[in-house]
């Protein structure tokens, strides 16, 4: 993760007036093909129950190696693939991956769910629907222990159109995810329609929490997610205030740096091991 933030830092300290195009352009080009020349990576972070404090779920997070560069985060390829419509080729990418190492752990005893972020870019390609299924059928993973994230502000912006394809979703068994929740202004009204089954507390609200407050707001979300029957899980744990804060707070999942930083599919099936 230093090396990936060191990269970053590198590519943002050249993002200055000119040099945006070019590098962006740069990125653009060489991110076309990358899957098929074998330098997109998918780590998986652990997801654990409040409940059991076993893994219950893993999240796919996407990770470029540029030879080149080094390690690219996906917060700054993901948006230029959104704009260059590769996020068609990475989305695949990702998706095929991770359900075909989240068969395997299937096949060896640990059937935990994989969840995927989507962007409303992919969601919305007409073609996003079949390969999925496609996907599911190949890799024989169960749709049932698939969630797909989408994130709070994009769910909000174009929330008419994703409905509909989040009830097609919804039909096929998969469970549905809102990422970065409280940060998106989504109005209850909204999120009512919206066919979701697990709201996502955001890294900020988690990191609000200490040993002698109470956030607000996640109690909030906490209690939003009981009302509406839904999961909630808590992204950005990072130290164990904020763990027993969760547990006070009732929430149902947590996931973070303090029980577990992104990594290979390999790593996790090991802790899978170590902790059955
Ligand atoms: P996200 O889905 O909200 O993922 C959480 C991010 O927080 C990840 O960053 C993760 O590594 C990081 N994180 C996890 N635990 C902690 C913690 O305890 N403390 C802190 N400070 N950070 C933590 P990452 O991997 O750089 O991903 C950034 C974003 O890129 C993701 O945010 C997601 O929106 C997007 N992304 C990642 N993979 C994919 C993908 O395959 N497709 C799409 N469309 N977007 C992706
Ligand atoms: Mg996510
Ligand atoms: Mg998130
Ligand atoms: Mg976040």
């Amino acid at each position: 993760d230093l090396r990936m933030y060191q990269s970053k830092a590198r590519m943002l300290g050249r993002l200055g007036n000119e040099a945006v195009g070019v590098d962006t352009l740069r990125l653009e080009t060489e991110l076309r093909g990358a899957a098929g020349r074998g330098e997109l990576r998918v780590h998986y972070q652990p997801q654990f129950d409040l409940g059991t404090d076993r893994i219950v779920g893993v999240e796919a997070l996407v990770r470029w190696a540029h030879p080149e560069i080094g390690m690219i985060s996906p917060a700054t390829f993901i948006p230029l693939a959104e704009e260059s419509g590769l996020i068609r080729e990475v989305g695949a990418f990702v998706l095929g991956e991770a359900l075909r190492v989240g068969a395997g752990w299937h096949a060896v005893g640990f059937p935990i769910d994989v969840a995927v972020n989507v962007s409303v870019a992919q969601l919305s390609d007409p073609e996003f629907l079949p390969q999925l299924k496609g996907v599911l059928a190949d890799s024989r993973f169960p749709a049932a222990s698939l969630t797909i994230e989408l994130t709070e502000s994009q769910v909000v912006t174009d929330h008419t159109v994703i409905a509909g394809l989040l009830r097609e979703l919804r039909g096929l068994g998969v469970a549905i995810s809102i990422d970065d929740f409280g940060t998106g202004f989504s109005s209850l009204a909204q999120l009512q329609r919206m066919p979701v089954t697990e709201i996502k507390i955001d890294q900020a609200f988690t990191a609000e929490l200490t040993s002698t407050s109470t956030s607000p707001f996640v109690s909030g979300i906490v209690g939003l997610g009981r009302g509406l029957a839904l999961r909630v899980i808590a992204e950005g744990v990072e130290t164990d205030e904020q763990l027993q804060a969760l547990r006070r707070a009732g929430c149902d999942r947590a996931q973070g740096y303090l029980l577990g930083r992104p990594t290979d599919a390999a790593t996790i099936l090991h802790r899978l091991k170590e902790s059955a």
